[in-house]
């Protein structure tokens, strides 16, 4: 009997799962195999709210497995090791994965693939966390893009998705069944204290995956470039954690959604969706960008920002991470990131700018914080969002755009729905002074009262302060030239 380890890591998904596909095509039987590493060098071990979300995909992974008369083998341990011993208990004689891009990922997974097939066992990967390889979307002369906009040119012209791959209807597993930890054993959900309230908010799983993506796609979708801004609206998919988690695939997202527009608009630029899908490859240029500049994740990609004097301000990041700063909408944005997990495109924007730019604290100090606490932590995306807004990334935001939490929420918020949601306390702020409380005549005692801060920064001083700060270091770099 011809027997296939499929080694699962982040593609918790029965559909359109290339390896599963594969491996029960060529095999009579496969173990779907997961193994908790976290010992394994990387510098960005999951973080908290990540791996709640991990313990909650891999318990609704297992039971829609067994659904299908079907195991899901978990195991801790070094990955080489445990997927040898896989394969000398059932005398499997394959594996196969679905490629991940991080480049410490990509590294261990190349040595492993050496490894397994100097053993005699064949090791195969298959695409399917990107709708494009990094190797798919080059310039002409095969240079890497460092600029998203000819990056989404040319994803755009390239030719559509292929049609995903059908759910297989059955999962034959090899008897007696390996021997399994329960996830519990893993110990992913010790770490916070503070899950109990990402319940109600999140449907973690294949299943979840398809009823955002349905919704979305039924209320959603069509308005998305007029609605995708405002943080209080139910505008945007929210399906970064499942993506992330490869509980949908990218292409399932955009063949759904490009479904709505019966396909008449090719190419999907011409799309109604367009302001949508041009997204999904934002994701791809950060999956990409990370791929080819491995010290993304730690170092600024534009070495003017080498040297770049940052300041040490605990007291403020503290506050920040708190939602304590006494800016409203920066602590909206970061209390709706404790109470979910999850924040909104636009105010993740606001909150990192007021701290890397108004506060000069260094973006790694506020990205670390997002790892940690954010459900769809992921290294591409978050280090290219900081880098963008720090102003040190490949297409970044220029270093003089500083967000103006006043007219970012004039524009955004501006009945401040958002911030009477997530900052109580200004429930009863007259309209005019919910941006700037302190403005507010008396507003010193005021505030007291409402149990509500003074602002940590003095927003118009500190944004000078900022210029000067970026205006200095880009000439001494020129002239270090
Ligand atoms: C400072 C900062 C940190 C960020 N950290 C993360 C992170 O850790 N994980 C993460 O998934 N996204 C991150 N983003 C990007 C973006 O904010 C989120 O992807 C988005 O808010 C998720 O919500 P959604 O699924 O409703 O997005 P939608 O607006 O519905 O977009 C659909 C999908 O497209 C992708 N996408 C959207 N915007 C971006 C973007 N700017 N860059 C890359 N991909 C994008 C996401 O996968 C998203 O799920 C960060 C942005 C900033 C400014």
């Amino acid at each position: 009997m011809k027997k296939t380890v499929v080694w699962l890591r982040r593609d918790f998904r029965l559909s359109d799962n290339p390896a599963i596909s594969h491996a029960l095509e060529q095999s009579d039987q496969v173990i779907l195999f997961y193994i908790h590493a976290p010992h394994e060098e990387h510098p960005w071990q999951p973080g908290a709210a990540s791996s709640w979300w991990l313990h909650q995909s891999l318990s609704t992974f297992r039971r829609q497995v067994r659904i299908k008369q079907g195991e899901l083998i978990v195991r801790q341990g070094d990955s080489l090791q445990s997927l040898i011993e896989i394969c000398t208990e059932t005398g499997a004689e394959a594996v196969c994965w679905n490629r991940l891009y991080e480049p410490v990922i990509a590294r261990r997974d190349r040595k492993i693939k050496q490894e397994l097939e100097k053993l005699g066992i064949r090791a195969i990967d298959f695409a399917g966390a990107l709708l494009r390889e990094p190797d798919e979307v080059l310039k002409e002369d095969g240079e890497v893009y460092r600029v998203y906009t000819p990056f989404s040119k040319r994803h755009a012209s390239l030719a559509p998705p292929e049609p995903p791959l059908d759910e297989p209807g059955h999962l034959p597993t090899p008897y007696p069944v390996p021997k399994s930890l329960h996830i519990e054993e893993l110990e992913l959900v010790d770490r916070i204290q503070w899950h109990s309230q990402f319940t109600g908010e999140w449907q973690p799983g294949e299943k979840g995956a398809q009823h955002r993506i349905q919704s979305f796609s039924e209320h959603a979708a069509l308005d998305y470039g007029h609605h995708r801004d405002i943080p209080n609206l139910e505008g945007v998919s929210r399906l970064s954690p499942h993506l992330h988690f490869g509980e949908v695939s990218p292409r399932q997202v955009w063949l759904h959604v490009r479904s709505g527009d019966n396909q008449m608009y090719d190419p999907p630029d011409m799309s109604p969706f367009w302001p949508y899908l041009r997204q999904l490859i934002w994701r791809d240029f950060a999956h990409h960008l990370l791929y080819y500049h491995p010290a993304m994740s730690d170092r600024p990609l534009d070495p003017m920002y080498e040297d770049f004097v940052w300041d040490c301000n605990p007291k403020l990041l503290e506050k920040w991470q708190n939602g304590q700063t006494g800016i409203p909408l920066v602590d909206a944005g970061m209390r709706q990131l404790w109470h979910t997990g999850w924040m909104h495109n636009r105010v993740r924007m606001i909150v990192a700018s007021v701290l890397s730019k108004n506060g000069l604290v260094h973006w790694l100090e506020g990205a670390r914080w997002f790892w940690d606490t954010l459900v769809d932590a992921d290294l591409a995306n978050n280090s290219m969002g900081w880098q963008w807004v720090a102003g040190c990334g490949p297409d970044a935001a220029p270093y003089f755009r500083i967000f103006s939490p006043r007219s970012q929420g004039q524009r955004f918020d501006p009945d401040g729905e958002y911030i009477r949601r997530w900052v109580p306390e200004l429930s009863a702020i007259p309209i005019q002074y919910i941006h700037e409380p302190w403005t507010w005549p008396d507003s010193n005692s005021i505030l007291n009262k409402l149990n509500y801060p003074m602002p940590a920064l003095d927003l118009k001083q500190t944004r000078y302060r900022a210029l000067d700060r970026h205006q200095e270091a880009r000439q001494a770099w020129i002239k270090s030239r």
